[in-house]
């Protein structure tokens, strides 16, 4: 009897279900899922493979110590069940639980089907995969965050050769990209851990008011959101870390504030899980008809950063750069696509996603649809991109250190995008675009059917948690 653990993106040594029980007999082999057609699909882009491959790279070394290591498969789901037929009678396979689009889902539905009570598939994110039940969510979240971590898996007894490619085969694959990714966040347990503790003990100070900010949020959040994707580090040993060491830790306020986004994390992932059809269809259904129609080229000036108004071009830019902005850009980034732009989220959200390291669909797609007003639960909010832009950089320096052409600009001129000729011309007239969205956002809420499903949606979805303080 073999164990055949398969990696997806849970890729750590500790706190690791699949590995950890795959590995109680000993006697078993390590296999990663590679799938070219899955990182051409919704929202994938060649930046999370290669924090992808940054962690397996470590992954592997860590594995190599206990006589085992990584082998990559090269093809699809129902490649990898045909090699497992080909090679094996006796056998289990043991995976950990990943909540992601359309594309992965079906190729794992049809593998799960296949392989039924061969396959054991461990829970992960907190989630309730099976019997969902929102009033008991949170406390089943809180459970699952308190139990106890899982160790290190067992040394490996199994040395069969397996034909199958090293973790080498992506040595080259960045090279033509390799400027152009410079600035991109490593992967690796490594890097999770260290950011883990520099956040908890220095970098944490003032979260709460930093996290807004687009230069200090760089420092200020803990930056763990990629490895929580690709699972380098697990939230519960995040949670656990945290509740064991905050009692001694200064900035209380801020790691209270940090510790219920690591709740909201699995909120979100949640409702993905629930109703995957939110990747194509908005979660309240009346709001598909607001927007029809898309304009490619809108699309393209917004993604690229050349609206014309320059604080929103400046956080695209960075974005593009980084893969990373904090949550209160992001939210305005999106807001101006589907208010001012009045562009289908369904366009704009995996040209978005594409640029985040750390794209996470369950938290994205749910994010994308509330800041494009068609989740009928959350209230629409409007960000303004002047306010924003006078608010968070007040003197334009952020701004200007990323579109130096506007050093010697009056900073209330580049708030406003008043700039005749001097930077591209705006794209869209903001307060006539935000008067029709209004409009047409309070006419489709007001009707009793609307309302009738927007009741459906939150018993479906809502949080039942109480909110002490406000979303950032
Ligand atoms: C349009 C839009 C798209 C987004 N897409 C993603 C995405 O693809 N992946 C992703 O991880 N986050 C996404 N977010 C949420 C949020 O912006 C990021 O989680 C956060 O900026 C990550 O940085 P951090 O790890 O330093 O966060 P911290 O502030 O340090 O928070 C710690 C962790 O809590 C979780 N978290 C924080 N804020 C939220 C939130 N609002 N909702 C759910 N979980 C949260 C994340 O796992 C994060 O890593 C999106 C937000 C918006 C508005």
């Amino acid at each position: 009897m073999i164990d055949i653990i398969i990696l997806n993106r849970n890729l750590r040594l500790l706190d690791n279900a699949a590995l950890f029980y795959g590995s109680l007999r000993s006697n078993y082999i390590v296999i990663y899922l590679h799938d070219k057609e899955y990182w051409k699909s919704n929202g994938r882009s060649l930046r999370q493979l290669k924090f992808a491959t940054e962690c397996l790279n470590e992954l592997d070394q860590d594995l190599k110590k206990i006589n085992s290591e990584i082998n990559v498969f090269d093809g699809s789901f129902e490649m990898l069940k045909d090699w497992i037929e080909k090679n094996y009678n006796d056998y289990f396979i043991h995976m950990n639980h990943c909540t992601d689009t359309n594309y992965f889902r079906l190729g794992f539905e049809n593998f799960k089907n296949h392989f039924g009570r061969r396959l054991r598939i461990y829970d992960d994110f907190g989630l309730q995969l099976s019997n969902f039940d929102r009033d008991s969510w949170s406390k089943n979240w809180n459970h699952i965050m308190s139990a106890d971590l899982l160790g290190a898996p067992k040394y490996s007894n199994n040395d069969d050769n397996l034909n199958l490619k090293k973790i080498k085969f992506f040595e080259d694959m960045f090279v033509d990209e390799s400027y152009k990714l410079r600035d991109i966040q490593k992967g690796g347990t490594s890097f999770a851990n260290q950011l883990l503790e520099s956040f908890l003990t220095e970098r944490c100070e003032d979260y709460r008011v930093k996290m807004s900010s687009p230069s200090q949020s760089k420092e200020s959040c803990s930056r763990l959101s990629p490895h929580f994707t690709y699972g380098s580090i697990s939230i519960r040993q995040v949670y656990q870390k945290l509740n064991k060491t905050v009692h001694s830790l200064n900035h209380k306020q801020d790691l209270y504030s940090f510790k219920k986004r690591l709740y909201w994390h699995c909120h979100f992932v949640q409702k993905l899980h629930t109703e995957p059809e939110l990747e194509f269809y908005s979660m309240h259904r009346m709001c598909d008809s607001l927007r029809t129609e898309h304009d490619d080229e809108m699309i393209s000036k917004w993604i690229s950063g050349e609206t014309g108004f320059p604080f929103l071009d400046a956080c695209m830019k960075y974005l593009d750069r980084y893969g990373w902005i904090n949550f209160r850009m992001r939210a305005m980034i999106m807001s101006f696509a589907s208010y001012n732009l009045w562009q289908p989220w369904q366009k704009t959200s995996p040209l978005l996603a594409q640029l985040f390291t750390d794209y996470e669909p369950g938290i994205h797609i749910s994010q994308v649809q509330m800041q494009s007003g068609v989740t009928g639960i959350n209230l629409p909010r409007i960000y303004s991109v002047p306010k924003q832009s006078m608010d968070q950089d007040p003197d334009s320096s952020w701004t200007k250190n990323i579109l130096p052409q506007l050093d010697n600009i009056d900073p209330k001129l580049i708030h406003n995008a008043e700039l005749n000729g001097t930077y591209i011309d705006k794209i869209v007239d903001l307060k006539a675009s935000a008067k029709f969205a209004r409009e047409n956002i309070w006419a489709i809420r007001k009707s009793n059917k609307f309302k009738n499903e927007a009741r459906q949606v939150y018993l479906k979805h809502g949080s039942r948690r109480k909110r002490k303080i406000k979303p950032n």
